[in-house]
């Protein structure tokens, strides 16, 4: 199978299923994350033998991405603050606005040699690039899932961030250990009552676990994080947290009625109410 015929194949089966940009989009990525070509491979190799899985890889690639399974989950990988992040569906996917939190974290914290802790890590994605960003920072992470964890090892593996640690813990139950610089958190915030309207690829491939919270406690993560925070947290230590934007002056109550000073609620790129952030007086 050449370059071009795969392409072409792609096209034809999922022209009537996906829109013509975002296909486009997809089938950069299967190239490039499946096939190891690039864009301008692609375009100076279109006659080029693929390997020999290629029909049967890319029959599967079709009939998964009909069913509305995420891109990431069939080629295995997302890119996350400039790497390539392994994902399965035991991890949520990382997104974009969750880079913004990773960049705010770095932009306000240059000092060498803090200790962070990121509760409910997934792929590890805030942690290992917070590890991999911050000077000579100590990284904890911790999450409930051990499937999760198992991919959070991996992609400091294969990024070869060896200085992150990780931890099997319950953040709703976290062990007290170490007094953290900084605690980031991108917990489960939506509630089940949304569910309905979320797209299927999220809601029927994203591990729920990771997701959401009951309609009669949303703030469920938010507390046992903000509690923790109050008691693991150094003098002038930071939490910095990922919310539900309809939930932005509750978690603001929520994190001064712990005792947290300057509480700040802050915007993503496109204007939403995205994260929170707080220090420890
Ligand atoms: N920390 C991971 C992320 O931001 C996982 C978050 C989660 O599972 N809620 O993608």
């Amino acid at each position: 199978m050449k370059v071009k015929e795969a392409i072409q194949q792609l096209r034809e089966s999922l022209s009537p299923v996906i829109e013509a940009g975002e296909l486009q989009a997809m089938i950069r990525v299967i190239c490039e994350d499946v096939f190891n070509y690039d864009q301008v491979d692609v375009a100076l190799r279109q006659d080029h033998e693929l390997p020999d899985f290629a029909p049967e890889r890319i029959a599967e690639i079709i009939a998964r991405l009909k069913r509305h399974e995420p891109l990431q989950y069939v080629v295995g990988c997302a890119r996350f603050h400039g790497h390539r992040f392994k994902v399965t569906p035991a991890v949520l996917i990382p997104r974009p606005e969750t880079e913004q939190l990773v960049d705010l974290i770095i932009d306000e914290n240059p000092d060498a040699d803090l200790k962070v802790l990121d509760m409910g890590t997934g792929s590890g994605c805030i942690a290992i690039a917070l590890a991999r960003a911050l000077k000579f920072a100590q990284v904890d992470a911790l999450d409930v899932s051990r499937d999760a964890l198992a991919v959070a090892r991996q992609n400091a593996a294969l990024l070869k961030t060896p200085g992150v640690r990780f931890f099997e813990s319950d953040m709703l139950a976290p062990q007290p250990s170490a007094c953290y610089d900084i605690i980031v958190s991108n917990p489960p915030y939506i509630c089940w009552s949304e569910r309905e309207s979320m797209d299927r690829n999220v809601k029927d491939f994203e591990p729920g676990q990771a997701l959401f919270v009951p309609d009669s406690d949303p703030l469920l993560y938010y507390k046992a994080i903000a509690h923790y925070a109050s008691q693991s947290l150094e003098h002038g230590g930071k939490l910095y947290l990922e919310i539900n934007q309809r939930f932005g002056n509750e978690v603001k109550h929520l994190l001064e009625s712990c005792g947290l000073d300057d509480v700040r609620i802050i915007e993503d790129s496109f204007g939403h109410v995205r994260f929170a952030a707080a220090r420890q007086h």
